[in-house]
């Protein structure tokens, strides 16, 4: 039998924080509570979870706070957060999913959608992580690094360098999302230096000439882009 994986939820209203626990817990979490950011610090170093669920409207030190010291420590730098937060917040989102957070949920949430979210999180931490020479199929694309060549339902199709790289960084973590940052520090274009308005021109490329697939890749308003799950 596997070990429970343990959730850390932070938040600081109490019903929230309690529907989560009860919804995770009847999941088959281990759940552990904290209602301000400070104790969420404190708590971490009592004892390490497998994931933190953390909101980022808090009194005191925010989420984001919070998010940077846990990125700032060697011994937490690895530890999954996922990211609670309300409308309008996507400046905030942005940033967080910058320091290295894995993935947000807006509220209100289903949850549902929130306890899938949460499965795919600790999935990718689990699985092994992708040679990114490695050839991956996913959908109806079929992507080759080392020939640099894509087949869209079988058939190749012809890619810039840079749209190349785009196509390869998203697709190989399906469901991530990317920030425009994120992807001009991850894909070093050939022909000339990729800005964040660039990305937004290559996408528009990219999708048309990938066809039937390039609905696969998504826009994630006032975020970024991902590719679907
Ligand atoms: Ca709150």
């Amino acid at each position: 039998m596997m070990a429970k994986k343990s959730i850390l939820v932070v938040e600081d209203e109490d019903d929230i924080r309690e529907l989560l626990r009860y919804n995770l817990a009847k999941e088959g979490y281990q759940v552990t509570g904290s209602a301000s950011g400070e104790e969420a610090l404190k708590a971490v170093r009592v004892s390490l979870p497998d994931l933190v669920l953390l909101d980022l409207m808090l009194p005191g030190m925010d989420g984001l706070e919070v998010c940077r010291s846990l990125k700032q420590d060697p011994l937490t730098r690895n530890l999954p957060i996922v990211m609670l937060t309300a409308k309008g917040e996507e400046a905030d989102i942005v940033s967080g999913l910058e320091l290295g957070a894995d993935d947000y949920i807006t509220k209100p949430f289903s949850v549902r959608v929130l306890l899938a979210r949460l499965r795919a999180v600790l999935r990718r931490r689990s699985a092994a992580p992708l040679l990114e020479t490695a050839p991956i199929t996913i959908h109806e694309l079929e992507i080759h690094p080392g020939r640099h060549e894509v087949l869209v339902q079988g058939h190749s199709v012809d890619l810039t360098a840079t749209e190349f790289s785009l196509l390869n960084l998203l697709a190989r973590r399906p469901g991530w999302v990317f920030t425009r940052s994120q992807i001009v520090n991850e894909i070093h274009g050939d022909d000339y230096s990729v800005t964040e308005r660039a990305v937004d021109v290559q996408m528009v490329s990219l999708r048309k000439k990938l066809g039937p697939c390039g609905k696969y890749l998504e826009t994630v308003r006032g975020i970024g882009y991902r590719f679907k799950d």
